[in-house]
C-alpha cells in the first residue's frame, strides 16, 4: 500500500506516491515560473488548478496510477500561499471523496525533515531548510519540531531568485548564480547579516543589485553572493548543533540543491564529528512524495481530517504540529533506509 501526497504550497504542483519503505513510486511536478518578477498567488493557483489534471493523466498514462492500492490522501495544509494551497487542498479532497481514501493534513516544513530523515537514516538530525520563501534551523525538541533560527525578511532562495532577474537572469535564479559563480573568484565586502540565531538578506540583495549596476563582473559577484548568504546559513546551523548537541545535518529546500552550500555545510560539520546528508535534488525541492511520506507517518499514528474539517493552514508553524510518530509512535517504518 502506499499514500499519494499533493504539494502546492508556492510554485510548484506536484504528486507523489510512496510507499511503507519510502520508495518514491511516482513524482510528477509542474513549476510555475512567473513572467517577470516574483510570485503572483493567484496565478500560481491558476497554473496548478490547470496542471492538476495533466499529472494526473501523466501518472495514469506511465501506469502508475492505481486507486486501489493507494491507502490515504496526503497534502500541504500549510505554510504557503493562501490560493495555491486551497487548489492542491481541494484536489486532495476530491481524490478522497471519489476513490473513499482517508484524507492526511501535513505540514510542509515537517515534510522536508522527514523526507531527508528517512533517506539518510538519520535517528535526530538538525534541518537547515533553505528554500525559495523559507530559511530556517528547525530541530526536534520538547515533543515538537521547533524553529531555532529563521530569515527575518526574504527567504535565501527568493533573495537569489530577485538578484539573478536583476543581473538579466530568469527565475529559478540560484542555478544561475551557482553557474556564473564558476566565473569568479574575487571576494567581495558584502554585508553580512546574522542576528543570533536569526539571518537577514534584504541588505544583502541591495548591496549586491547596486555591485552589479556599478559593473562588478557577474561571475564575482555571483560567487561573493553564495559565500556571503552561505556562510550566514553555516554559522546559525552551527551554533543550533552547539547549542543542541545533536550530531546529525539534514538540508532541505531547493537551495541545498546547491553544491557550494553543500560543501561549505561538510567543512562546516567535519571537524565535530557530525553527519551531513541532504536529498537528491528532486526531493530537495518542494515535492509531493515528501508530502506522501510524512502524511503516511501520520495516518499510521492516527492523524487524519475529515473533508468538511480541512482547512489550508497558510501560516501554520512547524511547533504547532503534533509529531505523534516520534513521541509515542504506533507505527514507525521497520529500518531506517540510508
Ligand atoms: P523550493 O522553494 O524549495 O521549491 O526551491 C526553489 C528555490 O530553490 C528557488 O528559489 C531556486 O532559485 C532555488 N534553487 C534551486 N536550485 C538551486 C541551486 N542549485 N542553487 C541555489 N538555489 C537553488
Ligand atoms: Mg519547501
Amino acid at each position: 500500500m502506499a499514500i499519494l501526497g499533493i504539494e502546492t504550497t508556492a510554485h510548484t504542483a506536484s504528486i507523489g506516491i510512496v510507499d511503507e519503505q519510502a520508495r518514491v513510486l511516482a513524482l510528477v511536478s509542474d513549476v510555475y515560473k512567473p513572467a517577470a518578477g516574483g510570485i503572483h498567488p493567484r496565478e500560481a493557483a491558476n497554473h496548478h488548478a490547470e496542471a492538476f489534471p495533466a499529472l494526473l493523466e501523466r501518472l495514469a498514462q506511465e501506469g502508475k496510477l492505481h486507486p486501489s492500492e493507494i491507502e490515504g490522501i496526503a497534502f500541504s495544509q500549510g505554510p504557503g500561499l493562501g490560493p495555491c494551497l486551497r487548489t492542491g487542498a481541494t484536489v486532495a479532497r476530491v481524490l478522497s471523496l471519489a476513490w473513499k481514501k482517508p484524507l492526511i493534513p501535513v505540514n510542509h516544513c515537517v515534510a522536508h525533515i522527514e523526507i531527508a530523515r528517512i533517506l539518510s537514516g538519520m535517528e535526530d538530525p538538525i534541518l537547515l531548510y533553505a528554500s525559495g520563501g523559507n530559511t530556517q534551523v528547525v530541530a526536534f525538541a520538547h515533543g515538537r519540531y521547533r524553529v531555532l533560527g529563521e530569515t527575518l525578511d526574504i527567504g535565501v532562495g527568493n533573495f537569489l531568485d530577485k538578484l539573478a532577474i536583476e543581473m538579466g537572469g530568469t527565475f529559478p535564479g540560484g542555478p544561475l548564480i551557482e553557474k556564473w559563480a564558476l566565473e569568479g573568484s574575487r571576494l567581495l565586502d558584502l554585508p553580512y547579516s546574522v542576528h543570533g540565531m536569526d539571518v537577514s538578506f534584504s541588505g544583502l540583495l541591495t548591496a549586491a543589485v547596486a555591485a552589479h549596476n556599478s559593473g562588478v563582473p557577474r561571475g564575482d559577484l555571483a560567487h561573493s553572493v553564495q559565500m556571503t548568504a552561505f556562510s550566514m546559513l553555516c554559522e546559525v546551523l552551527e551554533r543550533g548543533l552547539a547549542h543542541l548537541g545533536k550530531s546529525e545535518v539534514v538540508l532541505g529546500g531547493g537551495v541545498a540543491a546547491n553544491k557550494v552550500l553543500r560543501a561549505m555545510v561538510e567543512k562546516m560539520v567535519a571537524p565535530r564529528g557530525v553527519r551531513a546528508f541532504a536529498p537528491p535534488p528532486s526531493l530537495c525541492t518542494d515535492n509531493g512524495a515528501m508530502i506522501a511520506w510524512t502524511g503516511l507517518l501520520a495516518l499510521r499514528n492516527g492523524i487524519t481530517a475529515e473533508v468538511e474539517q480541512s482547512p489550508v493552514l497558510p501560516k501554520e508553524r512547524t511547533d504547532q504540529v503534533e509529531v505523534r510518530w516520534r513521541l509515542s509512535p504506533r507505527w514507525a517504518p521497520q529500518k531506517p533506509i540510508p
